[in-house]
């Protein structure tokens, strides 16, 4: 759609605001607004401008003047169900003041990425089809009369059971799910159905299509299953369900929130990452003659992301929660081990999947990830895999079938497994290392000469995390 074509489909609908937004670093969505009659197709095609200083980690005050270019392209528009006026909200890209991308805009490292993968002659599509499970809190604070002691908040079905547990059951509410016990009673075992369908309908019209809708394994989770997309528009789609989960619970009087692991335990919210590349129109991860249809490039893509895995989970488990939840027990797998049918290991390969839907689900990223970037940089070490014919290390080679989270340290140990990272210090580490590197995964070149990710983002997202995530101190 071209800018001309974006403004007519505005008029059509009355609108009288767009809303432009971007994504930072740690994957929080920005946004600024303008009155419709303030804006025309040059403005669109310029730019809008915007200040970069504001933003963590991006410009310093005296270089803060940047550009938000909207991408009407992929077509992720829709207008926001939630304003009390007409308002368009469009994603954008960051850009330079000299017309250039900036280096530390996701979307665009998005976009580079993929054009990285058609230069290489891999493939023309990626697609991907996260899954982001969350919890839904209460957000009053349940509060004891008679010794003004105060609850924190809880998820809606959990809230109860530690005052019961306290105090009796009086106010019993009747009916919950037990810890783990939440996949998948009916109600009013689940209490949370109404708040889904409101959550599914608001989804459709900003454009989501939602397929199977459920309660989760913890009390209170929940998952929308969301068709996949191509990199960027998936991406976008993440950055929708976020919004959409969060304000449908907010006007219910409620808090979703995607952390990883809000409560010890209970399962932990993931964000499993469905992935295939497709060249010419043909699934490049489908073989029938191959172990659950899996082709050579297939595993090669999986042993390249299990190479790189160190580094690779500094952006797909970005914050020091994402490693409590990785523990083995929660469906949440830390073992780097491919089989098809097994939750306990870390790439599983869906059961049942022919030409069209043969893929790999990474099934230990999470929603604290920026999914431009997590997206971007399982897709690199995949690639790295693919073009340096890499063989998955030697203990995964064969499918692990067994239920991994039995395995003792000690077991692991002795058969050579490996794992991820036990804390995001060690994941930056990785960064570090690859920085250091000639040839790492993650500094690729475009044919322009131009990196991929350069050596300036990959310095701030290792500095950024450690003042906001590792050490949030002076000092260190
Ligand atoms: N909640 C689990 C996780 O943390 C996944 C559960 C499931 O989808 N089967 O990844
Ligand atoms: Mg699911
Ligand atoms: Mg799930
Ligand atoms: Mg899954």
């Amino acid at each position: 759609m071209t800018a001309k074509e974006f403004l007519e489909q505005c008029r059509e609908n009355e609108i009288e605001f767009i809303d432009f937004r971007f994504t930072d670093i740690k994957g929080v969505w920005h946004h600024v607004t303008y009155d419709i009659d303030a804006i025309d197709e040059e403005v669109l095609e310029n730019g809008l401008p915007f200040d970069g200083s504001s933003i963590p980690a991006w410009q310093p005050i005296n270089e803060s003047d940047m550009v938000l270019k909207p991408d009407f392209e992929i077509g992720t528009h829709f207008i926001d169900p939630f304003t009390a006026d007409p308002t368009m909200v469009v994603f954008c890209d960051v850009y330079n003041t000299d017309g250039t991308p900036y280096e530390k805009c996701p979307r665009s490292i998005a976009k580079r990425t993929l054009q990285y993968m058609a230069e290489q002659g891999i493939g023309d599509v990626a697609y991907f089809g996260p899954e982001n499970e969350f919890f839904v809190f209460e957000n009053v604070v349940i509060r004891d009369e008679i010794n003004s002691q105060c609850y924190e908040v809880d998820t809606i079905e959990g809230a109860w059971n530690d005052y019961i547990a306290e105090f009796g059951d009086e106010l019993n509410i009747g009916h919950r799910p037990r810890t783990k016990g939440g996949y998948s009673p009916v109600p009013p075992v689940d209490s949370m159905m109404d708040l889904r369908a409101e959550m599914v309908k608001v989804l459709k019209e900003v454009g989501l299509q939602t397929f199977v809708v459920h309660h989760e394994v913890a009390q209170g989770q929940g998952e929308i299953g969301v068709k996949f997309g191509t990199l960027v528009e998936a991406a976008d789609n993440v950055q929708k369900l976020k919004y959409v989960v969060k304000m449908v619970a907010h006007l219910n009087g409620k808090t979703a929130t995607f952390m990883p692991k809000p409560l010890y335990g209970d399962n932990g919210n993931g964000m499993h990452t469905h992935q295939s590349i497709w060249k010419d129109g043909r699934n490049m991860f489908y073989d029938p003659n191959g172990y659950a249809n899996l082709s050579k490039v297939a595993l090669q893509y999986i042993a390249g992301v299990f190479e790189n895995a160190n580094a690779v989970a500094a952006f797909t488990n970005a914050s020091m929660n994402s490693y409590k939840r990785l523990q083995p027990g929660f469906e949440a797998p830390n073992i780097l081990a491919y089989s098809a049918k097994n939750r306990s290991a870390s790439c599983r390969i869906p059961w049942g999947a022919g030409e069209k839907s043969v893929r790999t689900e990474f099934r230990f990223p999470d929603s604290t990830a920026n999914p431009y970037l997590a997206f971007s940089v399982m897709l690199l070490a995949g690639l790295w895999g693919i073009k340096n014919n890499a063989e998955i290390y030697e203990a995964a080679r064969e499918p692990l079938n067994e239920d991994l989270f039995e395995l003792t340290l000690d077991e692991i140990k002795e058969r050579g497994i490996r794992t991820l990272p036990a804390t995001l210090r060690e994941a930056i580490y990785a960064v570090e290392d690859e920085l250091a590197k000639e040839d790492s995964f993650l500094k690729v070149t475009l044919k322009d000469g131009s990196r991929v990710f350069t050596d300036n983002f990959l310095k701030t997202y290792i500095d950024y995390k450690y003042e906001t995530e590792i050490i949030p101190v002076e000092g260190r």
